[in-house]
């Protein structure tokens, strides 16, 4: 590992790095060799090399300073870096930082540069939360019965989107199980999701289409209740449907009826001020319905009665689709959505929020781990106990998903 890592930091860092690569590996018996350069931190550990831009960063791209059995740590920090994440480069670190490489930093040094990047995003809390994402979608574009979403012509989405590119997408950021949320009306795809899931234990449960008002819907429901992964089915403002006007015919609520009794539960989408009051409603006829309401940073606090569902302790907030686009750009600074991220965590406390990312419908807005970065700045700030409830713990609550390999967590 000491050669293989001072290798490539010798192809990373330039033609003068021979010889501080080698003095690196040698120090890697004390304390890490540090090297300042550009926006990245390079890092080894006993068992991996990674290489991340901090620019990125979410907490977790820093994640490789707290784990255990580091061998060799390069932050490459720069002025430009530094700033955004509230850091001014001071004194002889200055030079440094803006260009000069093979630097060897001290370890008071190196604390004083690094130690507060974690801090500003609660390293600590990142490195120890497993991260559940409650909201990604899988489809394949290149299969013979195409898809009925996403569209042929968007740019951007119309690719397969399966665990094998999920898994590239999230490398290093923590995930360690995710749920599918319905992107597809069609009977067979809620097979089709349990077939792909089950080749891949990242997906901890899928969250299917079926209509509750459908004669066969039962039948249909006792065929997908049957495997594990099946954790409800998603109904709301899409496919042309309404919630508050399939709430007046008994046979729908009879079939949300038989859902609850199935112990699953409803996510529903897309937030609107009526969609609350239709939850609400909802679950004022079938009180043990537990309902994931989804994305609702997208609606704005002040328009919908959300103190309404905050009594309702069955009814669960996926905080998810919080980045928007404004005047033709997404702000990627976490300031920017506070408000209503403040707004929502007012009403709800920390029992009843969870983590989704909606990819890879987040893609036209921003990178996985810009996505991520702005919950978790805003979450970490609240404390390890309730990130954790967030990033995870909750959405056990809501969905009642089982783990599937030694990574996940479990509640003790
Ligand atoms: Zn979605």
């Amino acid at each position: 590992m000491r050669l293989r890592a001072a290798a490539l930091m010798v192809r990373f860092l330039g033609a003068d790095a021979p010889a501080a690569a080698a003095a690196g590996a040698g120090r890697e018996a004390e304390f890490p060799a540090i090297w300042l350069r550009s926006s990245a931190i390079f890092c080894t550990t006993c068992s991996r090399l990674t290489w991340k831009p901090i620019k990125a960063a979410s907490s977790s791209s820093v994640s490789c300073l707290g784990v255990l059995g580091i061998r060799l740590i390069i932050p490459i920090l720069t002025r430009r870096c530094l700033v955004p994440l509230g850091h001014s480069v001071q004194s002889d670190l200055a030079g440094v930082a803006c260009g000069r490489y093979n630097t060897k930093v001290d370890r008071r040094s190196f604390l004083g540069i690094v130690a507060p990047v974690a801090i500003r995003h609660k390293l600590a809390g990142a490195v120890s939360i497993p991260i559940v994402d409650t909201h990604i979608h899988l489809f394949d574009t290149a299969r013979a019965q195409g898809v009925p979403w996403p569209d042929k012509q968007d740019p951007v989405l119309y690719r397969p989107a399966l665990p094998g590119r999920y898994r590239k997408v999230t490398e290093g950021l923590g995930i360690v199980g995710a749920i599918e949320i319905e992107c597809s009306p069609w009977l067979e795809d809620n097979q089709w999701v349990l077939d792909v899931a089950a080749k891949d234990s990242i997906i901890v449960g899928t969250i299917g289409d079926l209509e509750p008002g459908h004669p066969q819907f039962r039948a249909h429901l006792e065929r997908y209740a049957r495997n594990p992964l099946f954790r409800g089915i998603r109904y709301g403002n899409l496919w042309g449907r309404d919630l508050g006007a399939d709430l007046k015919k008994p046979e729908f609520v009879a079939g949300l009826k038989a859902l609850s009794e199935a112990g699953l539960a409803l996510d529903t989408a897309n937030p609107t001020p009526a969609l609350i009051a239709a939850v609400a409603r909802l679950t004022d006829r079938l009180p043990d319905l537990r309902v994931v309401v989804d994305h609702l940073p997208e609606l704005d606090p002040a328009t919908a009665n959300l103190r309404d569902l905050a009594q309702r302790p069955q009814i669960y907030i996926k905080v998810s689709g919080v980045l928007r686009r404004v005047s033709g750009r997404v702000p990627l600074d976490t300031d920017f959505y506070r408000d209503r991220l403040d707004a929502i965590w007012d009403i709800f406390g920390p029992d009843r929020l969870i983590y989704g990312s909606d990819w890879p419908n987040s893609d036209p807005l921003g990178t996985y781990a810009q996505v991520l970065k702005i919950v978790e700045d805003y979450f970490h700030a609240k404390g390890t106990a309730a990130a954790e409830k967030y990033f995870w713990k909750n959405s056990i609550a809501a969905y009642r998903w089982i783990k599937r390999n030694a990574r996940q967590p479990e509640l003790a």
